[in-house]
């Protein structure tokens, strides 16, 4: 922390207006708070300069033109109309902050995964009568984002550009194209990837007066709109959106300002891919309910019978271990102890209710069963932070959606009673959307990856580019 922190000011020039600033507020806290003395931390002086670091709210757009990454990868069915226009909806207060200020905007983003490639499939320009809409004025079309120069010179106070797909161009990633990890020149392509990396980005910086960053669905990756870019910005012409804002902030309430009792609700398929989760969780949870197809993987572990239920048997000691954490800690670790298994992947399955550590042969664990349904609700009763991360079963399947519906109602009810609950990763918001409670929790992120990094407690490159941050 405190490296990273020193690091910011490598480029004295730029940063020299915070660092006056700073310098002052440092000295002023100290004569303020003598008795406190050098338990004012590190952490306090940053967190200073954090106020003082440009804010969307503070820079006044009129007459600038704002470059704005947001993320527009919208679903498209086959006809290339969106069939969830959240992603749109979630930018505007941005934009539209922007434009009322009588600023223009160019906004940058990705669709899809073109793999550096022209491809029609993912162009944005099926998605401009849409932006358009909902901004309510007219946007003009990039066709090629590297080659918006003109346009973007032309635009006026109150237009807006819309760029061609990021991703049409292998820069914006940064990985050498065409050539394998493995190939002993593979380091030689990455150097000069990332070298016109670098240009790309300075491209597009080329084009705006300022930058604001609101994409966050794709704050966790160091791309050339992402983070690249900030480097060719003062720190007073760059800044998160709102967007951006609204899920730092979310994500602080659950870290950072925790307020008890907290349960967290790590569901899904696999302990493998959420295990740098739960072990920072388990630092600040009172309560960790572990469940979905991860549970089988624990119930093995402690010996039990699982039949053909999904299970990581690579992973069995870390499931034990993290039992133990969790004893050690203090933690009410809850993993429940029966299922409804099921006699084959499907929908229409026979099913029965067993002990989730004595399923027979040939069945498995699709659901959690009824006394652990009621192990979640007492878990999740009263507690004043919430955060939910992967179901309880095999949610889109409706027979075994109910695990997963006990745990949004029980999150909605104590949302109710005045609890902060965080619904974040795809599929924990395709399952709140399902059964129509969205309206009824606090905060529903729009970042799959980047909300997991972040509660992990890395920082996001999206937002250390902004800060200053290398
Ligand atoms: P993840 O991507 O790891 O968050 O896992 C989400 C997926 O886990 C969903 O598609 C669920 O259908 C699946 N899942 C949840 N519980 C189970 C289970 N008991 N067996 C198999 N898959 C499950």
């Amino acid at each position: 922390m405190q490296r990273r922190f020193l690091t910011t000011f490598k480029t004295p020039i730029k940063y020299v207006k915070i660092y006056t600033l700073s310098s002052f507020l440092f000295f002023f806290y100290f004569a303020v708070h003598p008795l406190e003395g050098m338990s004012v931390t590190t952490e306090h002086f940053k967190q200073k300069i954090l106020e003082i670091m440009m804010t969307i709210d503070k820079f006044n757009f009129a007459g600038k033109k704002a470059i704005v990454r947001v993320d527009f990868n919208v679903p498209l069915n086959e006809e290339g109309k969106i069939t969830d226009d959240t992603r749109i909806r979630g930018a505007l207060p941005t934009l539209k902050k922007i434009l009322a200020d009588g600023g223009a905007l160019i906004i940058m983003s990705h669709m899809g995964k073109p793999k550096g490639k022209v491809n029609a499939k993912y162009s944005l320009s099926q998605i401009v009568d849409a932006v358009a809409a909902a901004l309510g004025t007219p946007v003009q079309f990039a066709p090629d984002c590297a080659k918006a120069q003109e346009a973007a010179a032309a635009l006026k106070p109150g237009e807006v550009l819309l760029l061609e797909n990021l991703r049409f161009y292998p820069e914006e990633e940064g990985k050498p194209v065409g050539i394998e990890k493995e190939d002993p020149a593979y380091e030689d392509a990455k150097k000069a990837m990332k070298a016109s990396q670098k240009e790309f980005a300075k491209t597009l910086a080329s084009y705006a007066d300022c930058y604001v960053m609101d994409a966050f669905g794709t704050a966790h990756r160091k791309h050339a709109s992402t983070a690249v870019i900030a480097d060719y910005f003062d720190a007073d012409h760059k800044m998160l959106g709102y967007l951006m804002e609204k899920e730092v902030q979310a994500v602080d309430n659950v870290l950072k300002d925790i307020k008890r009792p907290f349960t967290a609700i790590m569901g899904g398929s696999k302990v493998s891919t959420k295990i740098g989760i739960i072990e920072n969780l388990m630092d600040k949870v009172d309560n960790l309910i572990l469940c979905g197809g991860m549970a089988f993987t624990f119930a093995k572990a402690q010996g039990g019978k699982i039949g053909n239920s999904l299970v990581e048997d690579d992973k069995l000691d870390l499931a034990l271990e993290i039992m133990a954490k969790a004893k050690a800690k203090g933690v009410n670790l809850v993993l429940g102890c029966d299922c409804v298994a099921a006699d084959k992947f499907a929908n229409d399955a026979n099913t029965q209710v067993c002990d989730d550590k004595n399923i027979p042969d040939g069945w498995m664990g699709l659901d959690a069963g009824p006394k652990t349904r009621e192990e979640f609700k007492a878990a999740i009763k009263g507690a004043k932070t919430i955060l939910w991360n992967g179901p309880a079963g095999v949610f889109e399947m409706d027979n075994f959606a109910g695990g997963s519906k006990v745990i949004a109602e029980a999150i909605a009810e104590a949302t109710k009673e005045g609890a902060f609950s965080l619904i974040g990763g795809g599929d924990s918001v395709a399952c709140i959307n399902k059964f129509g409670m969205a309206d009824q929790v606090s905060y529903i992120s729009t970042g799959g990856g980047a909300l997991l990094e972040a509660i992990e407690g890395k920082i996001l490159p999206g937002i250390a580019a902004i800060r200053g941050d290398k």
